[in-house]
């Protein structure tokens, strides 16, 4: 067996926070603390004449603002900001949006999937705290008080974003924008959000894969309480397989997370084959008896987790479950207790 080859990172280390550099010709990397476990998210300056194109945003919260507010107090070498893309409603990513659009009185440029679900999570953030939400969460075998921890976090969302405004400039999957002369393929795919964009500046061999393709951590794949029956990774998967025939491997890849980095194809295959895993991990488990989603959990996530963790890796686990069901490999049936279990068909 031979070694896989390794990634290519040709920035061994990324900015402090809240600093930028150039990562491809005209095209700066920024960086920015975030709160959590992922303690850092990756924005993109585009030259835009004499301004900057900006993807993404960061959270919004003090820290975050004020080192906008350095930002844009003339740490920007002196250009404004032209214009603004969000690859997905995510807090990390959008999180900003509205205060920049408003502050620097520019466009907002997103896909449609995600302004609206951005929308629908501001404007009905009991959407993820509502009673069904409840029923959700003990039909797959969480007790009360961890359904109500779980159920809470559509607040959250609302804390770490500000309003997008009223209109924006929808970004559609195979159409191009031109930002500063460079002419960007818009991609989208599903599986982390609903319709991330991505952008491919062919010429430039630089491909922004917002949260798509991260390298060293795996995306978060989850089903959400408002769509369960949903099939994430089947989506995400099927986006892979795009990815793999839309962009050429020698591609310098600019992901929102972790660093910049050479060898797409490569991760791209370490990606699917993760899930593979998971997907045998979760058959396996299931084989000695059926088992709730809560069941099968900690075969996949053997470590304490709190709320906050245990909430992403209840969504994951039944993101590996659905596509199972639907791929007919696993079957399922509901118990008089109303908990549902899963075993190999
Ligand atoms: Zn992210």
């Amino acid at each position: 067996m031979t070694d896989a080859p390794v990634l290519d990172f040709p920035q061994a280390t990324p900015p402090e926070n809240g600093t930028f550099r150039e990562v491809a010709p005209g095209i700066l990397w920024l960086r920015l603390a975030l709160p959590f476990a992922l303690n850092h998210v990756n924005l993109y300056l585009i030259e835009d004449g004499d301004g900057w194109a900006l993807v993404d945003t960061g959270i919004s919260d003090t820290a975050t603002r004020a080192v906008w507010q350095g930002l844009l107090d003339g740490g920007l070498g002196g250009r404004r900001i032209s214009r603004l893309i969000v690859t997905h409603y995510h807090p990390d990513h959008a999180g900003l949006a509205g205060w920049i659009a408003e502050v620097c009185n520019v466009e907002l440029s997103m896909s449609q999937g995600e302004w609206l679900t951005s929308q629908f999570m501001r404007h009905h953030p009991g959407a993820t705290a509502a009673v069904d939400r409840a029923s959700f969460y003990r039909r797959h075998g969480v007790d009360a008080e961890m359904a109500t921890g779980v159920a809470s976090r559509g607040h959250a969302y609302l804390r770490m974003t500000t309003d997008l405004p009223g209109h924006y400039h929808r970004l559609i999957a195979g159409e191009r924008i031109t930002i500063g002369g460079r002419v960007f393929e818009i991609l989208t795919g599903g599986g982390h959000a609903p319709e991330q964009v991505m952008l491919f500046w062919r010429d430039g061999g630089v491909f922004l894969a917002a949260d798509q393709v991260l390298a060293r951590i795996s995306p978060n794949i989850s089903v959400m309480g408002y769509q369960p029956e949903a099939n994430p990774l089947g989506l995400y998967l099927r986006s892979l397989g795009d990815l793999t025939a839309a962009i050429p491997d020698d591609v310098l890849v600019l992901p929102m997370h972790n660093l910049p980095f050479y060898g797409l194809h490569q991760r791209i295959g370490e990606l699917r084959r993760h899930h593979d895993l998971r997907c045998n991990e979760v058959l396996e488990a299931c084989r000695a008896a059926p088992l709730s989603t809560m069941q099968v959990l900690p075969h996949l996530f053997p470590r304490a987790l709190d709320v906050h963790q245990l909430g992403f890796a209840f969504g994951e686990v039944l993101a590996h479950i659905n596509l199972l069901v639907r791929t007919g490999d696993l079957q399922q049936q509901t118990g008089t207790d109303g908990v549902v279990r899963f075993s190999p068909a």
